[in-house]
C-alpha cells in the first residue's frame, strides 16, 4: 500500500471523529487519543490481532503503542481470548468475592518479593490514589513528593508538572485541583537525588511519601541514573516516610518482576496496571503487610470498588502473565534493540540529531544532540519535528505514539515481516523530521 493511498483514505475515521466530538469532549475518553499535538484525524481502530491494527477506512497500521503498553503477548492472543470467553460465559460480575482475585493478587506476590499483601482496583489512576491515601492514613503526614514529567494517573494530588497528556498539552497542572491539595504536593526535578534530600531537610516530618515512576515512560524513555531509586529509599526509610514505586506502566512489562527485576528496590508500595490486566480494566497496588493491613475492613483507611476484581479483568490479567514466559521477555527485549536500532540508522543517515533512550524495553526517539536525563531537557527537545515524522510513519502504515512525550510499546508479537516494513518507512519518516520547519 502507498503512502498516498493510505493517507487517502480517512473518511470514515474522520466521520467517526465528527460524530465523537458532537457527544464527548473533544472526541475522545483519553486526551493523548486524539492527535492533538501531532494534527490530523485519529484512527479509529475497529480490530486487532498480533501486531496489526485495522481502522474503519480498512487500513493496517504495525502497532507500536500496544493500548499503551499492556498488549505485550499482541492482540487478541488466542489463550487470553480464550479465558476471557470462558469468564465471561460463567457471568460478568457478582459484588461477591471470586477465586481469581486471589490467583491474580498472589501471581503478583510470587513476582515481587517486597510485595506482601494486594488490592485489586480498577485502573492505575485507582492504584496511585489509593497507595497515596494508605500513605498518608499510616504516616499521619499529608505531604507527598512527585517528580517533574512523571505521571501517575489523573489523581488530584499527583497532576502538577505532570507527564503523558499533561505534558504532550502543555498543561502546567489542572484547573479543578484545589490550591489545598496542590500545596500538599512538592514537585522535584527527576534524578536530581540532592534536591530529594533538600526537601526532607525541611518538610521531613510532614512528607508521608514519595512516589516515582519505577522507570520514567510518560515524558519520554527517562531511565532513573543508576542509583537513584536506592538513594530514594534510603532518604525516605531515614525520615519515616513511605516509598512509592509505580509500576503500572513498567510492571510485568520489563521482566517478569517488571522494573523490580531489574532494579530490586525495596519499596513499601507498588502499584501496578496495564500489563497485569491484559487489556481489560484492572489494576493493583500492594506492598508491606503492615502497611496494607491499615486498609478496610482490616484497618481505618477506606478503599473499595464495585468493580474491583472484575472476574473477566482478572481471566484477562491472569491469561496475559501465564503467557508471558521467558521467550516472551526475550523477544520484547530483541524487538526493542531492533527498533532502536532502525530508528537511530535512519535518522542518523537524514542527519538529524537525535536520542534513542533505551531504559529495559522502552525507548523513545527525542530530537537532541544531549542525554535527557529529565522533564526540563525533554521539553527543550525538537519536540517540533515529532509530527512530521509521527504521520510519516502512520501514512506508512506504522502507528507510533502520538506524541513527543511517549514511550514508544514493542510486543512480543513482531517478526521480520514487521521490522522489514518500519525499516521500508522509516527513511521517508526521517526525511520528513529533518525538513519540519519549527
Ligand atoms: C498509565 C499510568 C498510570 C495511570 O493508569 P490508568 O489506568 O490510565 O489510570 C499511572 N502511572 C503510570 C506510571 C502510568 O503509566
Amino acid at each position: 500500500m502507498s503512502s498516498t493511498d493510505q493517507a487517502a483514505s480517512t473518511a470514515a475515521s474522520a466521520g467517526l471523529f465528527a460524530d465523537a466530538c458532537a457527544v464527548i469532549p473533544g472526541g475522545v475518553n483519553s486526551p493523548v487519543r486524539a492527535f492533538n499535538s501531532v494534527g490530523g484525524t485519529p484512527r479509529y481502530i475497529t480490530s486487532a490481532k498480533g501486531y496489526w491494527l485495522t481502522d474503519a477506512d480498512s487500513n493496517r497500521y504495525i502497532d507500536l503503542v500496544c493500548s499503551w503498553g499492556p498488549m505485550i503477548l499482541g492482540h487478541a492472543h488466542p489463550a487470553v481470548v480464550e479465558a476471557v470467553q470462558r469468564a465471561a460465559a460463567d457471568g460478568l460480575s457478582f459484588g461477591a468475592p471470586t477465586p481469581g482475585e486471589t490467583e491474580l493478587a498472589a501471581e503478583i506476590i510470587a513476582r515481587v518479593k517486597p510485595v506482601e499483601r494486594v488490592r485489586l482496583v480498577n485502573s492505575g489512576t485507582e492504584a496511585t490514589m489509593s497507595a497515596v491515601r494508605l500513605a498518608r492514613g499510616f504516616t499521619g503526614r499529608s505531604k507527598v513528593i512527585k517528580f517533574s514529567g512523571c505521571y501517575h494517573g489523573h489523581v488530584d494530588a499527583l497532576l502538577a508538572d505532570a507527564g503523558s497528556g499533561v505534558a504532550t498539552l502543555g498543561l502546567p497542572s489542572s484547573p479543578g485541583v484545589t490550591g489545598a491539595t496542590a500545596a500538599d504536593t512538592i514537585v522535584l526535578p527527576y534524578n536530581d537525588v540532592a534536591a530529594v534530600e533538600e526537601s526532607f531537610a525541611k518538610f521531613g516530618d510532614s512528607i508521608a511519601a514519595v512516589i516515582t515512576e519505577a522507570c520514567p515512560g510518560n515524558m519520554g524513555a527517562v531511565p532513573p541514573l543508576p542509583g537513584y531509586n536506592a538513594a530514594l529509599r534510603r532518604t525516605t526509610a531515614e525520615h519515616g516516610a513511605l516509598l512509592i514505586i509505580d509500576e503500572v506502566m513498567t510492571g510485568f512489562r520489563m521482566s517478569r518482576s517488571g522494573w523490580y527485576g531489574l532494579d530490586p528496590v525495596d519499596a513499601d508500595l507498588f502499584t501496578f496496571g496495564k500489563v497485569m490486566s491484559g487489556g481489560l480494566p484492572a489494576a493493583a497496588f500492594g506492598g508491606r503487610r503492615d502497611v496494607m493491613e491499615r486498609l478496610a475492613p482490616l484497618g481505618p483507611v477506606y478503599q473499595a470498588g464495585t468493580l474491583s476484581g472484575n472476574p473477566v479483568a482478572v481471566a484477562a490479567g491472569l491469561a496475559t502473565l501465564r503467557n508471558a514466559d521467558d521467550a516472551v521477555y526475550a523477544a520484547l527485549d530483541s524487538n526493542a534493540d531492533r527498533l532502536a536500532g532502525l530508528l537511530s540508522d535512519a535518522l542518523t543517515e537524514a542527519g538529524v540529531a537525535h536520542q534513542v533512550p533505551r531504559a529495559g524495553n522502552f525507548l523513545s526517539v527525542f530530537f537532541t544532540d544531549s542525554p535527557v536525563t529529565n522533564f526540563a531537557e525533554a521539553k527543550a527537545s525538537e519536540t517540533w519535528r515529532f509530527p512530521a515524522f509521527f504521520h510519516s510513519l502512520l501514512d506508512a502504515g506504522v502507528y507510533a505514539p502520538p506524541s513527543a512525550f511517549e514511550t514508544w510499546f514493542v510486543s512480543a508479537a513482531l517478526d521480520d515481516a514487521a521490522f522489514d516494513r518500519i525499516a521500508d518507512a522509516l527513511p521517508t519518516a526521517a526525511r520528513a523530521a529533518a525538513g519540519a520547519k519549527q
